[in-house]
Order: C-alpha cells, then sequence, then structure tokens
C-alpha cells in the first residue's frame, strides 16, 4: 500500500485533474488488491504449512489430528475470504440482482443463531435475540441476502466483543407508507471495543479497518461492510452506526419488505385467555405481553419469580386461573427451575407452564419435565411458535407439541439414498465422503447425462434426493433437473433436486428454480445446513 500512496504523490505534478483522479483510483484499487492478496496469503500458508506438518508426522494421531483443524479453521476463513471479494467484484460490476422469495423469519433466525451459536460458547458471550412487535413472520425478500446483512453485522459483533460481552440483536415490524410492505428493522448491539468517532464515516469504504492494534490482530479484508452497506442500498433500506470507543456499537438497518398476507391459523380459539410471562428482562417481558395481547390474549408480566408465584396464587383463589404461564429459566434470585417447583407445589399441575430457554433446551429438558413443566419454546418469541404451543393447549390440554431435538430429527434421514452429481472427481470424492459418514447412501454421476441415465435406471422412488453441480461437462445441472422433471414417472414431482453451487453462481437462482431444482446448497457441502433441507422435503 504505501508503494502505491508514493508513486501517485510523485506522479501527480505531471498530471490533468482528471488524469490524477483515474491514478487515485487506480492506486485505490491496486492497494486493495494487495490487501486482498495479502488477506489470502496467511490462511493459504496455515493449510500448506499445516499440510507439511501433517505429512511429516504421520505416525503421530495426535499431531494430525491437531494439523487437520487448523486447516480446516483456515480453509473456511480462506473460503470466507474469496466469497467477500467475488461479492465485491459483482457489487462493483453491477452484477448483484437480488432474488426476491418467500422468507419465513423465524427459520432464517434460527439459521442465524445456529451458525452464531459455536463462536458465541466459545467467547463466553450473552446473547440475545429480541422480537418486538413483528405481526407478519412471512416476508417476500432476497432471502440469502438479507441473511447476509445479518450474518456480517453478527460476525463483528462477535469478532468485537471481548469474552463475556453481550449482543443483543433486535427485530421490528413498523408501518411503512408502501402498502403491502412494512418497515423491518434489525438493530446490532454489542459491548465490544466500539469505534472512534473519526472512523466512522469510512466503515463502509471498501478494504477500510480501523487502525487499532486489536482490529489488525484479528482477521478481517474490509470489505463486510461495503456488501452490508451495498445490499441495504439495493433493498431500498437504510443503514445507521452509532458507537463509543470501549463502550460498543449500535448498527441499525431498517429495510421496507413486502408482506406475505395469510390467513390466520387458529380462528379465535385463544381469545380473551390470559397468559402471564415471567422474565427477568423488561424488554422481553413487554414485547410477549404485546405478542400476546395481538393473539387475542390477555398477556400480563412480571419480572421475578416470587412475584409470578404470588399472582398465580391469588388468581387461583380467586378462581381466575391463568390459562398459562410462559416462564425464563434464567433469572436471578428465584430462578425458573425454582419458580416451577413452587408453582407446583402450591397449585398441583393445574396451570400449564411453558419454558422459554435460549438456544437449545436439551440439557435442562428433562430437570424441567420432572419439575412438572408442560413445554418448551426457545427464545426469540415468535408469533407462530407462541400460537402452535397455545393451539396444542387448546387441542389436549396439556401440549405434547414441542419441537423435536435436531439429533432426532438427523438420526430419520440415515440410510437414505442420494445420487450426487458432480464432475470434479476431487469434489465429488469428499462430498461422497462427508454423507457416508454421516449414514447416507451414495451412488455418484459425473455429469447430468450420466444422473439422468442413472436415475432412469432406478426404480421408482430408488432415490430419495438428488445433489446437482451445475457447472458440468456434457449436460450441465439445469439441463438435467429440466429433464428428470420431464420424465414420465410418479417421482419425478417429488423427488427433491438441490443444486450444488459455489458462490459465484449464487445469483443463477432464478435459473434454478425456473430448472426445477428446490433449494441451493453452497460448496463444500455444510451437512447440518443440508440436513436443514433434507428436514424440509423428506
Ligand atoms: P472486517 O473484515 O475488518 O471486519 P468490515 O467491513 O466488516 O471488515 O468492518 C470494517 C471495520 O469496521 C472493521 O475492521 C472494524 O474496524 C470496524 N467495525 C465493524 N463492526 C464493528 C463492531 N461491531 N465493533 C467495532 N468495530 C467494528
Amino acid at each position: 500500500m504505501a508503494i502505491g500512496i508514493v508513486a501517485s504523490s510523485k506522479m501527480g505534478a505531471f498530471l490533468t485533474a482528471g488524469g490524477q483522479e483515474a491514478l487515485g483510483n487506480a492506486v485505490t484499487q491496486l492497494a486493495g488488491f494487495l490487501t486482498v492478496a495479502i488477506s489470502f496469503i496467511t490462511p493459504m500458508n496455515a493449510i500448506m504449512g499445516m499440510a507439511a506438518i501433517a505429512q511429516s508426522n504421520i505416525d503421530s494421531p495426535e499431531k494430525i489430528r491437531d494439523c487437520l483443524n487448523k486447516i480446516g479453521t483456515s480453509s473456511r476463513h480462506l473460503l470466507s475470504l474469496i466469497n467477500e471479494v467475488l461479492d465485491m467484484s459483482k457489487i462493483e460490476s453491477g452484477k448483484i440482482d437480488l432474488n426476491p422469495e418467500k422468507v419465513n423469519l423465524p427459520d432464517m433466525i434460527q439459521n442465524i443463531t445456529d451458525i452464531c451459536r459455536p463462536l458465541v460458547i466459545e467467547k463466553k458471550l450473552e446473547f440475545q435475540i429480541s422480537i418486538g412487535q413483528v405481526r407478519h413472520e412471512n416476508i417476500v425478500a432476497d432471502g440469502d441476502r438479507l441473511q447476509q446483512i445479518l450474518m456480517n453485522l453478527l460476525s463483528n459483533a462477535i469478532k468485537y466483543t471481548p469474552e463475556q460481552g453481550r449482543i443483543i440483536l433486535r427485530i421490528n415490524e413498523l408501518y411503512s407508507p408502501s402498502p403491502g410492505k412494512s418497515q423491518y428493522e434489525f438493530i446490532c448491539i454489542d459491548s465490544g471495543i466500539g469505534i472512534s468517532e473519526e472512523f466512522i464515516p469510512r466503515i463502509f469504504e471498501p478494504f477500510t479497518r480501523a487502525e487499532d492494534p486489536r482490529i489488525s490482530k484479528l482477521q478481517g479484508t474490509g470489505l463486510g461492510m461495503t456488501i452490508t452497506e451495498n445490499i441495504v442500498r439495493m433493498m431500498n433500506g437504510s443503514i445507521d452506526v452509532q458507537s463509543e470507543l470501549g463502550k460498543g456499537s449500535r448498527f441499525t438497518v431498517s429495510v421496507p419488505l413486502e408482506l406475505c398476507l395469510e390467513k390466520e391459523e387458529y380462528g379465535d380459539e385463544l381469545s380473551g385467555l390470559p397468559v402471564l410471562v415471567v422474565d427477568d428482562d423488561k424488554i422481553t417481558c413487554e414485547s410477549a405481553a404485546a405478542l400476546l395481547d395481538e393473539l387475542g390474549m390477555r398477556g400480563h408480566w412480571v419480572m421475578s419469580g416470587r412475584e409470578a408465584v404470588h399472582l398465580i396464587v391469588k388468581a387461583h383463589e380467586e378462581k381466575d386461573d391463568f390459562f398459562a404461564v410462559i416462564l425464563d429459566w434464567k433469572m436471578p434470585e428465584m430462578d425458573g427451575l425454582e419458580t416451577l417447583k413452587v408453582i407446583r407445589r402450591k397449585l398441583g399441575m393445574d396451570v400449564p407452564i411453558i419454558v422459554i430457554s435460549a438456544y437449545d433446551y436439551s440439557e435442562i429438558e428433562e430437570e424441567f419435565r420432572l419439575a412438572g413443566a408442560d413445554a418448551f419454546i426457545t427464545k426469540p418469541l415468535f408469533r407462530s411458535k407462541v400460537a402452535h404451543t397455545f393451539h396444542q393447549f387448546c387441542q389436549s390440554g396439556r401440549s405434547d407439541a414441542v419441537a423435536i431435538p435436531i439429533e432426532e430429527v438427523h438420526t430419520s434421514l440415515e440410510g437414505k439414498r442420494i445420487l450426487l452429481v458432480e464432475d470434479n472427481p476431487l469434489n465429488r470424492e469428499i462430498a461422497a465422503e462427508l454423507l457416508k459418514m454421516h449414514g447416507f447412501l451414495i451412488d455418484e454421476a459425473e455429469n447430468g447425462r450420466i444422473a439422468l441415465e442413472k436415475f432412469l435406471a432406478s426404480e421408482p422412488g430408488g432415490y430419495d434426493c438428488i445433489l446437482m453441480d451445475i457447472q458440468m461437462p456434457v449436460m450441465d445441472g439445469w439441463t438435467a433437473s429440466v429433464k428428470i422433471r420431464e420424465l414420465d414417472r410418479q417421482d419425478v414431482r417429488t423427488i427433491p433436486i438441490i443444486a450444488m453451487t459455489a458462490n459465484a453462481f449464487a445469483d443463477d437462482r432464478q435459473k434454478t428454480t425456473e430448472s426445477g431444482m428446490n433449494e441451493h446448497l453452497a460448496k463444500p457441502i455444510d451437512i447440518p445446513q443440508l440436513y436443514q433441507i433434507l428436514d424440509r422435503f423428506l
């Protein structure tokens, strides 16, 4: 970078103003290019170095395991760098198109939580997602790009917040003057290192990072915010940054989104039923009560176990029991478990109690069930989740419709037969091995034509799914998919065909849908993501 700047100042004297501007742009581009090249070299060096160390320690499984872990981390980092640079070049050449589709916000937020969870746990961060009054959970938007915006904000919040810090993602649905739309606000707040007043105006410039030893120690290209701002702008939205050094940052993205208007699923069976929310976080209480009111129920809230017991007992004595109690499990003084035990001791099983927990509740489930919990809901409290649980209460008196732990869903996918279509032998070998390790049965095809032939030769229903590469010689994935869907066989209408794409081709989504494929999966295959997709189709 230094070389570029020296060259520009010396040559500037001989150039016209236009020439100087062009040279300035070229220098910025060169500086950017060098930043990218240097960012690539670090993980590449690690991968090559670790591979060499593993080779020379072939008899030491311990050493090899360590090298493989480091290769895994570095290659994931390298892949994200490549994706950022590809995105940036597409933005610069105006080649990004938004692909609107129906997006279910709870599913997207679950995805994001799953991706962030390991890092949040590793850094012992407190991570909260709070849902304001989101009345419409289904919207029409480019789901991948919307998720990318939120992931960029959250991954920075995680990266630039020291251990044991706090991160909050808040979502609000606000009024929009455009008919059929709402203004959605996504606010990402962290208690991290913060951003200086001087740097904030430069935060969206490409390849720019704050000059701070704490930042240069961490991996990054300075492209994430540029990409985020560009996508937000394409969605006709805005992004705002507030920050204070040493205190933390707050990024607010506000985008108008088209609503998917759907009929209320549960009629007025919940109308007028009183529900008590118990949570030590006031914002959660207020938004949960508002959500209950919107469902036609009567939402009340208290911020401690003690107050909850008092109110529930009083309501019982007055023969005006709550229809249900929504109870947080982590509270100071009297926590959720203790509150639950006291309520059950005093009232027996009369009032259904739903425990709300962050993330995965499998660790606490047994203890809470034994103490008399009826159901579990994970935060954030989306309207559909709450309405579904109450609907179950109305149907059966008690809910047994508790979300199935992820592991259970996964085991049911074991033994499913997948036709894996990929022309690159190394990619095919990697994908096949990964899938076999997880219990899938794999049949391979080197291109679309062979896939078509293998499908034709199979028994109807013989394959449960097709994983289809896009760019292939002889017959590409789009053509193969169209031809398979056109066959005169029952199962061609139902078999999921999932496109495997490198990020560079993610924008061909429209074409993928038109050719009859159901979904996109980025390469290299991410098994949890594949599970999520297959869960939906199988
Ligand atoms: P990077 O790859 O460096 O994280 P970004 O474009 O995502 O690139 O962010 C640009 C710069 O903005 C970062 O290098 C950092 O200096 C600053 N920044 C972004 N988000 C935060 C945050 N949540 N806290 C502190 N600094 C941040």
